[in-house]
C-alpha cells in the first residue's frame, strides 16, 4: 500500500468553515433529509447492511433489497449462521456479490470474536473483511455517535467544493486534506446525522453535474459557487483504460429449465452460478462434450464494463441432448422462471433477460458511480 499522505494543516478560517458548514448541513438535513428505512434505526447491524448495499448501488435500488435481506437474516447471528448460497440468492440482481461474502464472513467475525454486536473499537471494525475507514466511520458515527467522518463519493464533492480543493479527487494530496476537513467538521453532538447530511447533500443538491447551488444550504460558505468552478471541481480521477475481454457462453435449456454451473476458483465470481462460458470467440472454448447439446442459432450478446475489464460476451443458446452426462463439476438444472433468484453476475443476468428467461432490470452504479443496467 502506497504511504499515505501527511495530515494536512488546516487553516483557522477552515475550522471555522467547517463547523459552519455542520450547523447548516443539519438543518438541511433535518428539513429535506430523505426517510430512508435504515435512518429510522441505530442498530448497528441495519446500518451496516444498508451500508454494504448502498455501495456501489442506487438508494432506489436498495430498497426491497434491504427489507427482503433483514427478514430472511434479522441478526447478526442469522446472517453468520446461513448457508452462503443463501445469502447470495438474497443478493441475486445487486451485484458485486463480494459484498455479499464479505459481509457475511465479517459477521461470522462479529460472532465469534465480539459478542454478535459490530465493533465499537476502530480498529476492531477495520479488521473485518470488507470494512474500510469508510464503512467504520458510517457505522461507528450512525450507530454508536461516535465522532467520525464517513465520506463516500457524494460527500467528497461535495466538500471538495465547499473547500475549494483543486487537485484531482483521487490523488493522495486531494484525499487527505478532503479527510481532514471531514474530520474538522464532524461534530461531538449528531456526528452520524452530520455524515449523513454531507452524503445526502452531494446526493441530492451538489450533484455531479448541474448542482443546485440556488437551492444550496451551505452556498454562502462554498468557494466553488463563489468563483464560479461549480463543474470544474473536483477534477476527475483519471482512468485507466479498460481491458478488453471478448468471452462466450452456452445458454443450454431443456424443457423449462436451464443449465448452470457454480464458478469454481478464484475471482469476482467464485461461488456464483454462471452460464458455462470461456474466454474465446468459438463456442467450442466453453468446453461443453460436442454430444451434450446442440446451438439453436439463437445469439445475443452483451457489453459489460465492471473493475477495469470491457467483457464483450457472445451467448449461444443450445438445445440439450437427452441422457449426456454432464462434465466435472458442481451442475444445476433451474427452471428459467426461478433464474432471478439465483446468483448470477450481471452480464449473465443480461444474457438471460435478452433470452426472454424473465429476469428485470436492476440498476447499479459501476466503481465510478456510472449507472448502468445490470
Ligand atoms: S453551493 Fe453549489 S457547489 Fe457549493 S456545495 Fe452547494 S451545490 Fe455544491
Amino acid at each position: 500500500m502506497p504511504p499515505r499522505s501527511p495530515k494536512p494543516r488546516l487553516t483557522t478560517d477552515a475550522r471555522r468553515r467547517a463547523a459552519e458548514l455542520s450547523t447548516r448541513l443539519l438543518g438541511f438535513y433535518d428539513r429535506e433529509g430523505r426517510d430512508l428505512p435504515w435512518r429510522q434505526t441505530k442498530d448497528p447491524y441495519r446500518v451496516w447492511v444498508s451500508e454494504v448495499m448502498l455501495q456501489q448501488t442506487q438508494v432506489v435500488t436498495v430498497l426491497p433489497y434491504y427489507a427482503r435481506f433483514l427478514e430472511a437474516f434479522p441478526t447478526v447471528r442469522a446472517l453468520a449462521e446461513s448457508a452462503t448460497d443463501d445469502v447470495l440468492a438474497m443478493w441475486a440482481g445487486l451485484g458485486y456479490y463480494g459484498r455479499a461474502r464479505n459481509l457475511q464472513a465479517a459477521a461470522r467475525v462479529v460472532v465469534a470474536n465480539h459478542g454478535g454486536v459490530f465493533p465499537r473499537d476502530w480498529a476492531d471494525a477495520l479488521a473485518l473483511p470488507g470494512v474500510g475507514r469508510y464503512m467504520a466511520g458510517a457505522v461507528l458515527s450512525i450507530a454508536f455517535g461516535q465522532r467520525l467522518p464517513a465520506v463516500d463519493g457524494n460527500a467528497e464533492r461535495a466538500l471538495a467544493r465547499v473547500f475549494l480543493v483543486r487537485g484531482h479527487i483521487g490523488s493522495g494530496r486531494a484525499k487527505a486534506r478532503i479527510h481532514a476537513l471531514a474530520e474538522a467538521a464532524v461534530p461531538a453532538d449528531r456526528p452520524g446525522d452530520h455524515n449523513q447530511a454531507l452524503m445526502e447533500l452531494g446526493a441530492l443538491v451538489c450533484t455531479p453535474r448541474a448542482p443546485q447551488c440556488g437551492r444550496c444550504a451551505v452556498r454562502e460558505l462554498c468557494g466553488a459557487a463563489e468563483r464560479g468552478l461549480q463543474e470544474a471541481i473536483p477534477r476527475p480521477r483519471p482512468r485507466p483504460a479498460a481491458r478488453a475481454v471478448t468471452a462466450v457462453a452456452a445458454v443450454v435449456r431443456r424443457d423449462s429449465r436451464v443449465l448452470i454451473r457454480r464458478q469454481s476458483g478464484p475471482g469476482a465470481w467464485s461461488g456464483l452460478w454462471v452460464f458455462p462460458h470461456a474466454e474465446g470467440h468459438e463456442l467450442d472454448a466453453v468446453g461443453l462434450p460436442a454430444d451434450l447439446a446442440a446451438p439453436t442459432g439463437r445469439v445475443v450478446q452483451v457489453r459489460h464494463t465492471v473493475m477495469q475489464r470491457r467483457i464483450d460476451l457472445k451467448a449461444h443458446e443450445c438445445r440439450a441432448a437427452q441422457g449426456v452426462a454432464l462434465p466435472q463439476g458442481e451442475w444445476r438444472w433451474v427452471k428459467a422462471s426461478e433464474l432471478e433468484a439465483v446468483a448470477l453476475p450481471a452480464p449473465h443476468r443480461k444474457v438471460a433477460r435478452l433470452l426472454g428467461l424473465g429476469l428485470p432490470p436492476t440498476r447499479l452504479l459501476d466503481a465510478e458511480g456510472v449507472e448502468h443496467a445490470g
